[in-house]
């Protein structure tokens, strides 16, 4: 298995400098860059897994226990969640529960080494969108996670003459194409998702960057400014607001 994945991982990392050198459009509407977390106790099996993720571009945070990955999954907005059932302390299945009764909606791909029927109903019924059996390769991994983000959440974000086609990465404002890289388009998604009510810096870092990234770089004022310069410089109605000791709001004017 172990072969079959370091494979995949070296064919994952030709096509992605392919990608990334010939068309990154392309790549983005195709494999959407995702805010990823991996709640998993078994140390290789997590790094490896977030190690390739990672490569395919994705920000992945990684829980090694149930009550640590319940905390982040409250705390931050994820794409989506890859949850091994067997846990220390909570199991896969408790997490899973706790999360969707207290309306946490997103999308949960349960990894798990168990092949029964019965039990892999239970993570179903838990409220998981999918499961994965261990042992998995990391290609069919990565296009169970594209599935189920894909049938989540609304396709189109808009706020005024903006909007964010999330299903095609593409951005317009009065009609126009705006161009975003990564960081960008993640800033404007949370931004948009969150209107008109303002986040603060500690959100914003937690769910652009990674969770435990220095808060305290002056990173979040940089792309900031970059999205004011895309979005708002050549409108006249400004849609990016400061609120002085919260953080940042995109809506009208009020
Ligand atoms: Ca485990």
């Amino acid at each position: 298995m172990i072969g079959t994945e370091l494979c995949a991982q070296n064919r994952r990392r030709a096509t992605f400098a392919m990608f990334v050198g010939i068309d990154c459009d392309f790549w983005r509407r195709h494999d959407a860059f995702m805010h990823l977390l991996l709640i998993e106790d078994e140390r290789k099996v997590a790094s490896f897994v977030a190690r390739a993720l990672r490569e395919s571009a994705h920000t992945v945070d990684v829980a090694a226990t149930g009550q640590k990955g319940l905390d982040l999954a409250n705390r931050v907005s994820y794409d989506a969640i890859l949850l091994d059932v067997r846990l220390p302390g909570l199991s896969g299945i408790q997490v899973c529960k706790e999360l969707r009764q207290s309306g946490v909606e997103i999308p949960i791909l349960m990894l798990t080494a168990r092949t029964l029927v019965e039990q892999r109903v239970e993570g179903l019924d838990a409220g998981a969108d999918d499961y994965l059996t261990k042992p998995f390769a990391l290609d069919e991994l990565q296009a169970r996670v594209r599935a189920i983000t894909r049938r989540g959440g609304s396709k189109k974000l808009q706020c005024a003459d903006l909007e964010f086609d999330r299903q095609r990465g593409l951005v317009s404002r009065a009609g126009e194409q705006i161009s975003l890289t990564t960081k960008e388009l993640a800033l404007l998604e949370l931004l948009l998702a969150r209107s008109p009510e303002p986040v603060g810096r500690t959100v914003i870092v937690e769910n652009v960057w990674s969770y435990g990234f220095d808060t305290e770089t002056n990173l979040v004022e940089v792309y900031i400014n970059r999205l004011r310069q895309k979005i708002d410089q050549s409108h006249r109605v400004k849609l990016i607001h400061t609120v002085r000791g919260v953080g940042y709001r995109l809506g009208l004017p009020t």
